[in-house]
């Protein structure tokens, strides 16, 4: 279905955009990889997706805190393969603390990755987009763009700017063939989570399955983590033809979550 098309998913090492980068690959496109993550296990991983599904993958270690280096990952991908269809917004970090003691840094960081990293990157590929009438954005924000938990307060900022970025591209560009929209997953179990539930247990003194069920999963209608293959399927339909009349959404993806 993506077929000639290319795709740059930032932060797709591990978790949602693994998923979403495999799932791209899996329907002909070609991908970028981005992401930290240890050098062989990341050129095992793709080799692996270029080889089962014979399209091109690279991979570029670019660091979503750094402009110059997003817009050099945007140059890496024109040049190899000659244009970027669909990006994926993809890359985050979280760090929970009460706002008082929230560590500066750690708020300039999360505002840089989750949010800022996606407007350099759509600022680097719009032209090629609006000089061949088609492109998908495809924004990863979570039920934290649509909601607030306390102690995230960077990244509940971040998230309900990404989604707010999101409209306004949506509109600029909704005359030149791009769509822009975003992704509101509830709780995935990815390392993130993983991390999150173990800190979580420690904080509290609960074991990690009271994290999970009275902690991660209270809110949300459905006592179930979402996969990472629902977000994925979600993506490729966003990235399709058959998408072009969906824009500036906030589609939530939360087991029911931000029904509350
Ligand atoms: P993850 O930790 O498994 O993956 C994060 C990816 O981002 C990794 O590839 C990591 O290397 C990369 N990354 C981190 N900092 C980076 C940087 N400075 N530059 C480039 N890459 C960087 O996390 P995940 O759960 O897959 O999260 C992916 C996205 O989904 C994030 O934006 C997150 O906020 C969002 N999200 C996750 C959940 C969840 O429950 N897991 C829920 C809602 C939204």
């Amino acid at each position: 279905m993506l077929k000639n098309r290319s795709v740059i998913v930032t932060g797709s090492t591990s978790g949602i955009g693994l998923g979403i980068a495999r799932a791209f690959a899996a329907q002909g496109a070609n991908v970028v990889l981005n992401g930290f993550g240890r050098a062989e296990e990341i050129e095992q991983i793709r080799q692996e997706m270029a080889s089962t599904f014979g399209v091109k993958v690279l991979y570029d270690p670019a660091d979503m805190s750094k402009p110059e280096q997003v817009r050099a990952l945007a140059r890496l991908a024109i040049e190899v393969f000659g244009q970027v269809d669909i990006i994926v917004n993809n890359a985050g970090v979280q760090h929970v603390a009460p706002i008082e003691s929230f560590p500066d840094e750690k708020w300039d960081a999360i505002i840089a990755i989750n949010l800022s990293s996606a407007y350099h990157l759509i600022k680097a590929v719009l032209p090629g987009m609006k000089a061949r009438g088609f492109g998908r954005i495809i924004n990863v924000a979570s039920a934290h763009g649509l909601t607030a938990s306390p102690f995230k307060s960077a990244y509940v900022a971040a998230k309900h700017g990404l989604i707010g970025l999101s409209k306004t591209v949506a509109i600029e560009v909704a005359n030149d063939g791009i769509t822009s929209n975003t992704i509101c997953p509830g709780y995935v179990k990815t390392p993130l989570v993983e991390q999150q539930i173990a800190d979580q247990a420690k904080v509290h003194g609960i074991s990690p399955e009271q994290v999970v069920r009275d902690v991660m999963l209270s809110h949300q209608a459905r006592k179930a983590f979402v996969q990472v293959e629902e977000l994925a399927a979600l993506a490729v339909f966003l990235a399709s033809e058959q998408a072009a009349s969906m824009t500036g959404a906030a589609i939530a993806m939360d087991g029911g979550w931000t029904l509350h």
